[in-house]
């Protein structure tokens, strides 16, 4: 079997028009969505980020505000912005970009973002929500993936579904998300044991490891549908997933490829949440 590709930069750019649409009909009513991102320090693929979402803000028809602050700021200073922030109501979403400086406690940060304004999804009540299955703002890359598989009409309600990676940023939310749709999830981490041997019962495996080609070929069960959220830099500078494409792409009947696949959808939920937040404001 020769898997078909999924195709995320095509399906984002179908949804980001759709944004764009929205967005274009919610700023006539005199709202236009706002997204303001903060940025500390000079990590370049920090940099790299926000250049990227500040872009397709701008593409999408939204206002976006960037503010950055060098790396020895002092977090109060970043803090006061956010409650500034939290408080302008003209503002929709505020993304701190992570990582943050040693001397931010970075729960502490994302924390005083308004729950009503965290369009990352990761303060800890969004968190909550979505674990009672309750409308939030869920993280941007696992709700990509989602759209993905819905997009691409994959049956989850029954499925025996794999999540590999616990973060609070991708593994944890996919596996609730999955679950919230009906299938029996499986979450594998460093400490699991025959790890394998959990992948190849998979229906849908959703790889989140942060280790290039982790997930090999003999270890996915044929007709799987595998998503590799990974992305990792190759000593040669090329970027590569989790998953060794080139054997799974052999077993598995659907695949992510990388880059291509999930990340631009990450983004593409970033709009969604902010545009969701500004129709929020409309209805208070
Ligand atoms: P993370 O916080 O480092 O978490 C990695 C997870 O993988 C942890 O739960 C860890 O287990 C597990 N793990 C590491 N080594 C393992 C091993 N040998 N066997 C089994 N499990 C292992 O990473 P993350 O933030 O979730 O990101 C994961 C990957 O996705 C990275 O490559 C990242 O760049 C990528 N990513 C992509 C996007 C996108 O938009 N495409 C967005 C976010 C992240 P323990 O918990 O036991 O340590």
């Amino acid at each position: 079997m020769t898997a078909r590709i999924l195709d995320g930069k095509a399906i984002a750019e179908r949804v980001r028009e759709d944004i764009a649409q929205k967005a274009a009909a919610l700023s006539q009513q005199g709202v236009q969505p706002c997204l303001a991102v903060i940025l500390v320090g000079s990590d370049p693929a920090s940099a790299v980020y926000v250049r990227n979402k500040v872009a397709a803000c701008e593409k999408a028809g939204f206002r976006s505000l960037k503010f950055e602050y060098p790396a020895e700021t002092e977090p109060a200073l970043v803090l006061a912005k956010v409650a500034e922030l939290n408080a302008d109501t003209s503002v929709h979403g505020i993304l701190v970009q992570l990582p943050l400086p040693p001397q931010f406690d970075e729960d502490a940060v994302l924390e005083a973002i308004s729950p009503a304004k965290d369009v990352d999804g990761f303060h800890a009540e969004n968190f909550g929500m979505l674990l009672q299955g309750r409308e939030s703002f869920y993280p941007c890359t696992p709700w990509g993936v989602m759209r993905m598989l819905q997009e691409e009409n994959v049956k989850i309600e029954g499925a025996d579904a794999v999540v590999i990676g616990r973060s609070n940023i991708v593994g944890k939310p996919m596996a609730v998300m999955l679950l919230s749709k009906g299938a029996t999830v499986t979450v594998c981490h460093s400490k699991t044991k025959d790890l394998a041997g959990h992948v190849r019962r998979a229906d849908i495996v959703v790889a989140a490891v942060g280790r290039p080609k982790f997930v090999t070929g003999d270890m996915i069960k044929p007709g799987a549908i595998v998503i590799d959220v990974g992305v990792n830099r190759l000593p040669d500078g090329k970027l590569c997933g989790d998953v060794d494409s080139a054997s799974a792409k052999e077993v598995a009947s659907l695949i992510t490829p990388v880059p291509g696949g999930v990340g631009p959808m990450t983004i593409t939920m970033l709009l969604a949440n902010t545009l969701l937040s500004a129709q929020r404001s409309t209805a208070k």
